[in-house]
Order: C-alpha cells, then sequence, then structure tokens
C-alpha cells in the first residue's frame, strides 16, 4: 500500500531583504533544505531536534500552510504542491494541525460549541444544525470532555483540557492526517502521558495518520513507529523508533540521546554523555559540508567540511535506517573516537 504522505526534496527557503522603497533579496533562509520522508497509512512519524531546526516549518509544509518552494508533497496519490488554492482547501479537511499552546490558536471569544461547529460549517459538513451539534457532541465523547464543556469557553479549561479541544477541533473534521506540532510539551509531565494515550487510542479506533513534531526524544519514542532527525533544515537519521533507540548511528542524534535524563536515580547511567560545542547555526548562513561539522565530536578535516552526506543506508543495520554522515560505519564500529566524550 502506498504511504498516505510522500515527500520529496522538499524545500522552504524565505528570502531575506533589505531595502526602504526596493526589497532587494540578500540571501535566503534555508528552514528546510531538500526532505524525503513518507508517512505510511496508520502510523506515527516522529520528527525530533532543537528549536530553530526548521521542524515546525517542515510540518506546516507538508500541510502547506506554508507554501513550499521546491520539491513536492503527495497526498493519498495527489500532488498537493501543484494545486489550487480552491483543491487545496478541500484537501485541508482531510489534513489537520494541532498546535503546542491550544489557547492561542482558540478564538477566546467563542465557546467551544462554535469553535467545533465553524470548522464544519466552513468545509460544508453536516446537512443541517442539528447534524452539526450531533457531531460536535459525539467528538467530544470520542476526545473524554464532557457535554456541558460545549457552553464554556477556552480559558475556563486547564491545559490538558484545552489540548483536548484542539484536538477536538482538528478531529471533528474527519480528517486522515493529524501534524501535532509539540503537542504535550506546555503540559505537566502528569497530564503529557492522557494527551499522548488519547493520541494513540484516537488513532487506533480512527486509523489516523500522525506526523508529531517534538524536541524532546522521549515522547516521540512512546508514540511513533517512524523517527526522523532534523538538523539545520535536512534529516540527518531516520529508523523505525526501536532501531533509532537502541542504536542511534549519527553523532547529533547520540548527543541528543545522551541529554535524556535517566529515569531511575538508583540506576547508575553508564551511556556516553556527549556535549556539543556551540549552538545551533544561523539556517540563514549552514555551514558547508556536514552541517553538522561545526559541532560534531567526530568531524573529520576536509571531507566533512566539503561533502554533504546524503541519508543513506550502512552495512549491519536494517535497510530502514538511514544516516546521513560519511563516518557513520567508523564511529559505529568504534575506529573513530571523539574528540570531545565526557564518560
Ligand atoms: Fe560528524 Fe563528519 Fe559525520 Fe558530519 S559527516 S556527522 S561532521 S563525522
Ligand atoms: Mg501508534
Amino acid at each position: 500500500e502506498a504511504p498516505l504522505v510522500e515527500v520529496k526534496d522538499l524545500k522552504v527557503h524565505f528570502p531575506i531583504t533589505r531595502g526602504v522603497i526596493f526589497d532587494k533579496v540578500i540571501g535566503f533562509v534555508k528552514a528546510v533544505d531538500g526532505v524525503d520522508l513518507s508517512i505510511p497509512r496508520g502510523k506515527t512519524y516522529g520528527l525530533v531536534g532543537e528549536s530553530g531546526c526548521g521542524k515546525s516549518t517542515l510540518g506546516r509544509a507538508i500541510l502547506q500552510l506554508t507554501p513550499s518552494t521546491g520539491g513536492t508533497v503527495t497526498f493519498d496519490g495527489t500532488p498537493i504542491t501543484s494545486l489550487g488554492p480552491g483543491k487545496l482547501r478541500e484537501m485541508r479537511r482531510r489534513m489537520q494541525m494541532i498546535f503546542q499552546d491550544p489557547l492561542s490558536s482558540l478564538d477566546p471569544r467563542q465557546n467551544v460549541e462554535s469553535i467545533l461547529v465553524e470548522g464544519l460549517a466552513a468545509h460544508g459538513i453536516g446537512a443541517n444544525r442539528d447534524e452539526r451539534r450531533k457531531r460536535v457532541a459525539e467528538t467530544l465523547d470520542a476526545v473524554g470532555l464532557p457535554r456541558w464543556a460545549l457552553s464554556r469557553y477556552p480559558h475556563e479549561f486547564s491545559g490538558g483540557q484545552r489540548q483536548r479541544i484542539g484536538i477536538a477541533r482538528a478531529l471533528v473534521l474527519g480528517p486522515d492526517l493529524i501534524v501535532a506540532d509539540e503537542p504535550v510539551s506546555a503540559l505537566d509531565v502528569s497530564i503529557q502521558a492522557q494527551v499522548i494515550n488519547l493520541l494513540e487510542d484516537l488513532q487506533d479506533q480512527l486509523n489516523l495518520t500522525y506526523l508529531v513534531i517534538a524536541h524532546d526524544l522521549a515522547v516521540v519514542r512512546h508514540i511513533a513507529d517512524v523517527v526522523g532527525v532534523m538538523y539545520l533544515g535536512a534529516l540527518v537519521e531516520e529508523a523505525s523508533s526501536d532501531d533509532l533507540y537502541v542504536q542511534p548511528l549519527h553523532p547529533y542524534t547520540r548527543a541528543l540521546m545522551s541529554a535524556v535524563p535517566v529515569p531511575d536515580p538508583d540506576v547508575e547511567d553508564q551511556r556516553e554523555r556527549i556535549l556539543l560545542a556551540g549552538d545551533l547555526p544561523s539556517p540563514a548562513n549552514p555551514p558547508r559540508g556536514c552541517r553538522f561539522h561545526t559541532r560534531c565530536p567526530w568531524a573529520q578535516p576536509t571531507k566533512c567540511v566539503d561533502e554533504r552526506p546524503v541519508l543513506r543506508v550502512i552495512t549491519g543495520t536494517s535497510d530502514t535506517h538511514r544516516v546521513a554522515c560519511h563516518w557513520a560505519e567508523d564511529i559505529q564500529s568504534g575506529v573513530l573516537q571523539p574528540h570531545d566524550v565526557r564518560a
């Protein structure tokens, strides 16, 4: 079966302009710069990376909420990157987004019922008001909110409940794909699991396909079938969730994982500690060659600085595990040692 979403060489380059009367383009922020990925139906793709790496822009570009400047997105067989605005709007019912902070994306002057009915009316779903109200009430049940919530306003709810409203607003339209951008990072840890479990239950019941964007590897590990790690506008590694967490291959992924705290304080943490030098470079002026070379503890002169590595499968790992590093084999085998690893 063909994947629901196929992304090929996707680019989102924002022009940087200067000038008072005549804007002159002086460069581009390459927020997304040549991403290939596909999301199978009914599965969850987890997209992780530091803030500023382009993961939110990629998520929005997959829905064409942010226009891409190159490459293609195919949704259920339709190349949506070449659709006109009318057709794209029709398609958008099937591709919904949920956000980190529902309060900023929910209209504070509308009660929950009108927030949900509005989407239905906009997409011409439901023959009349009664049908729409019935559908709204069923959606409320599905996300675990009581019926009395209908007459309340977003600020009257807790963060977790508000995220349920955000999920309901997406769900009421009957989407196939939901892009969830940091869906739990604004919530208390105790509430995070509830929202993640809800998303998983809804996926099982409705065969939903998810793209879950998070800076937190721990969140994605639980929910994702496939994980892509993004750095400065490009994927540096992609693998099944199990493979990635057991055997991260890219130096950046290894560094991200070494930063995840160990849950049990009584168990001695024997994992490697990799400290990255410096901050994320600007996507307006990314390092040439391997974009990670300015921070990579294994970076080698010449090749890492001159040649941009492509995502590839390396010997001895699963053929769905791809990594963009010139030295992945030697790093994996230990032949190449980091310049800077703290035990
Ligand atoms: Fe590090 Fe070089 Fe691999 Fe890039 S290609 S991750 S700089 S070793
Ligand atoms: Mg799942």
